[in-house]
């Protein structure tokens, strides 16, 4: 009883620092992941930078909030892009890092940290792990496919990958171990120029020194992705994911607007589509009316996220716009997304695919509409559409007739109604394995145990 007690005093004042990159969907399963491990016994710190910041008078009990201070504010990963955002970041955080876990070592003497968790593009906290001899976790918040491609892009020769890109041949040839992707279907879109994106992977994954990886996936989604992982990262993978489906914190950097429950309250059983496009993807005016009309003319009532500044230049909305939606759907600014998408009028779910909206979706057994606009996303609508096939991809421009035909595709049609039973099955199975017994409640076990020798 006693020695029970003496573990468990020492357990709460392991501290574990958290690491993540400031943007909604890192920022969220990072604070879940703090909150499971918080329930272990462990005491949390995040280390943030000033901008995009979880407030700590959000309650979070057990936890710490710490400031990196940064050089380069959030506001510049829009200005500089993604690549140029990163590689300057990582430059000028090290030390500012290092300080910031110094302190920390001051407050709690010398053993008090078991170990650095850090988002895998926040990887200057390795310098810090190194300088003070803690140990580190990298934490991949996407899904295991585009961890593993990051890390086949890490391993190519760029010159000749400069080349082979252009070739249609190789374009098709299937990436070795992670079938059905293409060598066209590698999450290079989007991420800036590719010489300079391909060095980016190679910092995260050559420079890594970590002792293992946490991926916000489950086994039963990615299996054979996850194998190829383990195989070549040759250090311990813990899949220990949806992270969300048993947290109960709320990290949301932009206020919810909970209006929209009450307006689902009102709709019909699985009738309404529901529309939102991630904390960071922007949208021309032209789009947003088409998918408008498109959304009109299916006649089936719709719930839309429109964030503020995601349609450069059309704030106020276009009057026409409003009149539409004022007929059949309806719009707020932020929405409480996973509660959304669990409510029994929402039907479908026309997604940006990133990987915390496929994993909400997933888990509440929504079927989708893919419009993904980077690389990443590109291989979670592959997913959806051709591995797990609970949605269709929507290709091409955005017009009306094509809108309306997807979304009466997805919820009138067969073809939707047996994209909703896959997706109600496979609801079922992410869900047993984060039950006791399940393959992500093991990891999560792994995980602590690991955690506990440190
Ligand atoms: N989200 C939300 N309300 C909204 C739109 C999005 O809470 O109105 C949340 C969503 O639940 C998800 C996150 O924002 O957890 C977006 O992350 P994701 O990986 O899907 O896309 P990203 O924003 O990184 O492109």
């Amino acid at each position: 009883e006693k020695k029970g007690q003496a573990m468990e005093t020492r357990e709460e004042k392991r501290r574990i620092v958290l690491v993540p990159f400031p943007a909604q969907g890192h920022i969220t399963p990072m604070i879940q992941l703090g909150q499971a491990l918080n329930l272990k016994g462990f005491s949390i710190a995040v280390a943030q930078g000033e901008s995009n910041k979880v407030s700590s008078s959000q309650h979070f009990p057990g936890f710490q909030f710490v400031t990196i201070p940064e050089s380069v504010p959030v506001s510049q990963h829009e200005t500089l892009g993604l690549v140029e955002f990163l590689m300057k970041l990582n430059k000028t955080s090290e030390s500012s890092f290092k300080n910031c876990i110094s302190h920390l070592l001051l407050q709690q003497g010398n053993d008090d940290i078991a170990c650095i968790i850090y988002d895998e593009l926040m990887y200057f906290s390795e310098a810090a792990a190194k300088e003070f001899k803690i140990p580190s976790v990298v934490f991949s918040t996407g899904s295991a496919t585009n961890h593993a491609c990051g890390y086949v892009l890490s391993k190519l020769n760029v010159e000749n990958f400069l080349l082979d890109i252009e070739d249609p041949e190789m374009q098709e040839k299937v990436v070795d171990g992670l079938d059905p992707l293409r060598y066209k279907d590698l999450p290079v879109s989007g991420m800036g120029p590719l010489d300079r994106f391909l060095e980016i992977c190679r910092e995260v994954f050559n420079k890594r020194t970590a002792s293992s990886v946490i991926i916000n996936t489950t086994s039963c989604l990615e299996s054979s992705s996850l194998s190829r992982l383990e195989q070549e990262l040759k250090i311990p993978v813990y899949p220990l994911g949806p992270l969300h489906i048993k947290s109960s914190v709320d990290s949301s950097l932009l206020e919810e607007d909970r209006s929209c429950i009450e307006w689902l309250n009102k709709q019909k059983s699985k009738s309404v589509i529901y529309i939102s496009l991630g904390s960071i993807a922007h949208i021309e005016t032209k789009e947003v009316l088409e998918m408008a009309w498109g959304l009109y003319d299916s006649n089936q009532p719709f719930l839309w996220v429109i964030r503020p500044g995601s349609v450069p230049g059309s704030e106020p909305l276009p009057e026409e716009l409003s009149k539409m939606v004022s007929e059949r759907g309806y719009i707020v600014k932020w929405a409480p997304q996973s509660e959304v998408l669990a409510h029994p009028s929402v039907g479908g779910f026309w997604s940006h695919c990133g990987w915390n909206s496929t994993l909400e979706s997933i888990v509440e057994g929504v079927p989708m509409i893919c419009r993904p606009l980077n690389g990443e996303q590109k291989l979670n609508a592959i997913y959806i559409e051709r591995v797990w096939r609970i949605g269709i991809q929507f290709k091409g421009e955005v017009k009306r007739g094509g809108v309306e035909r997807a979304v009466k595709k997805l919820m009138m049609d067969d073809e939707g109604a047996y994209m909703r039973k896959r997706s109600l099955s496979l609801k079922e199975k992410v869900k047993a394995s984060v039950r006791s017994g399940g393959s992500s409640y093991n990891a999560l076990e792994e995980l602590v145990e690991y955690l506990k020798t440190k």
